[in-house]
């Protein structure tokens, strides 16, 4: 039995883990790279085996980084079966599909007018991979195993990270005829996210693949994160800038909504409008909407009582391109737009327009990977380069660390720490590799289990 480490190894994206027993082959994730050219260009490499001869893929959860190469082992051969929850089918399919347009139209603008001075990139995967692929989705509930074959057996807990991701618990037989317990934590929440669940803590493990995204960091309380948007939200209504919330189309945009909403019905705030600038995040949020099942008891509640958490009387969705342009005209008004890290999307031409102006203000909400746009506004560099021109950096810049989608040092402790069964060997994945060593330093010292930091392409074999 063994494992080999094929993405989000010493870094956060293109999530991909190869398992492999005498018996079955499978996949937990099948994830895009993400965050600069360079590292985009990784997507294009063959996978190191045939995909015609994986029996599964588990996906973990419908992020880009996690679900992005699956169309692309669908195209080359794989027949088998994709196995999530029904949300993570939903989700992934709005995001493969978001993500194949944007693909399409960069290649035709490309053939349009050829640059010399960049490559031209090919789609990954069109709109119709993307369709021929969703065939293969199974969709689980969480806390029930399934036998798939003689030999393997696995079951799907809550991770809390965004709606439907999954820690997966997999049962194998090695070759001396002895079951092995293998658990990915997928992407871990925090405990106390407004929609989603907390993560589910597993007992046992013989061994454990944990994400380490904010593995040596302290996230700001939740409470006092929301009350700082508030106050964000009421000195720029003030200033009568504009807010600029470049957001994750999934989840952190319903989760920003989420508090607006309830700071407009608690009549803290009156009289601003707010532009959901996503086509894409209001098809998520459509999403969510369908299945209220996984919210947690808070988001619950409020629907009981009649109210649409995702509502409110002053928001707009803005869904055509020239509708979008048009609001490059307002003043004092909020304009949530996608993508979360500021690589493309509509929040691109906001920043242009905004970013020299002192009364902008911007609102990160989530992880910024190195190298992207969204990292450089939270470094706060002077200067910033939108569309090949330079921008002076004149915006109010606020980064709002409580309401990641992760997990943060505390959290990943706490949930380690749970297995009451020592594991055999935890891996820690999915982190920049700074951030990865100091959390691997830390954990050492608390759990006396051996902790290895895979590289990628590193093969582990599993007694
Ligand atoms: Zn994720
Ligand atoms: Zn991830």
């Amino acid at each position: 039995m063994k494992i080999q480490f094929l993405g989000a190894s010493k870094t956060v994206t293109g999530s991909c883990f190869f398992v492999e027993t005498d018996e079955v082959k499978f996949l937990v994730d099948c994830g895009a790279y993400q965050g600069g050219d360079e590292l985009e260009k990784e997507n294009f490499k063959p996978f190191p085996f045939d995909p015609a001869d994986l029996d599964f893929v588990f996906l973990t959860h419908a992020h880009y980084d996690h679900s992005g190469r699956i169309p692309v082992l669908v195209k080359q051969g794989f027949r088998g079966r994709i196995i999530c929850t029904q949300p993570t089918r939903d989700l992934a399919k709005i995001i493969l599909l978001d993500s194949a347009n944007l693909q399409q139209e960069e290649s035709k603008r490309w053939e349009v007018n050829p640059r010399t001075d960049v490559e031209e990139r090919k789609p990954l995967f069109t709109e119709q991979d993307v369709e021929d692929c969703m065939r293969f989705f199974e969709v689980y509930p969480y806390g029930s195993s399934v036998n798939l074959t003689r030999t393997c057996e696995f079951r799907l807990r809550d991770a809390g990270h965004i709606l439907g991701s999954a820690i997966l618990e997999v049962w194998l037989e090695n070759s001396a005829g002895r079951v092995r317990k293998l658990v990915f934590s997928g992407d871990l929440g925090q405990p106390g996210a407004r929609i989603v669940c907390d993560p589910d803590l597993i007992r046992e493990a013989d061994y454990v693949i944990c994400e380490s995204t904010y593995g040596n960091r302290i996230h700001k309380d939740r409470n006092e994160t929301v009350l700082e948007l508030l106050g964000i939200l009421q000195n720029a209504q003030k200033e009568g800038g504009n807010i600029l919330i470049p957001s994750f189309a999934i989840e952190r945009t319903q989760e920003i909504l989420y508090e607006i909403n309830l700071f407009i019905e608690n009549r803290l705030l009156t009289g601003l409008p707010v532009y959901l600038d996503s086509p894409m995040a209001s098809k998520a949020t459509e999403v969510f909407r369908q299945y209220p099942d996984f919210y947690d008891e808070d988001a619950k509640r409020l629907l009981k009582k009649g109210d649409d958490p995702f509502d409110f009387p002053d928001l707009h969705k803005v869904d055509s391109a020239e509708e979008s342009k048009r609001l490059a005209m307002k003043k004092g008004i909020v304009i949530i737009a996608g993508s979360g890290m500021c690589t493309g999307g509509r929040i691109m031409h906001h920043l242009k327009n905004n970013i020299e102006n002192k009364s902008t203000n911007v609102v990160i909400v989530g992880y910024q990977v190195k190298g992207t746009l969204g990292r450089r506004l939270v470094d706060r560099e002077s200067v910033v380069k939108i569309f090949g021109a330079e921008y002076k950096n004149n915006a109010q810049i606020h980064t709002l660390g409580g309401f990641s989608g992760h997990g943060d040092q505390r959290d990943l402790n706490y949930w380690l720490r749970s297995f009451g069964h020592t594991p055999r060997k935890i891996f820690l994945v999915h982190g920049d590799e700074e951030i990865i060593n100091e959390f691997a330093g830390n954990l050492a010292k608390e759990i006396h289990i051996p902790i290895q930091i895979p590289n990628i392409g590193d093969i582990v074999k599993l007694d």
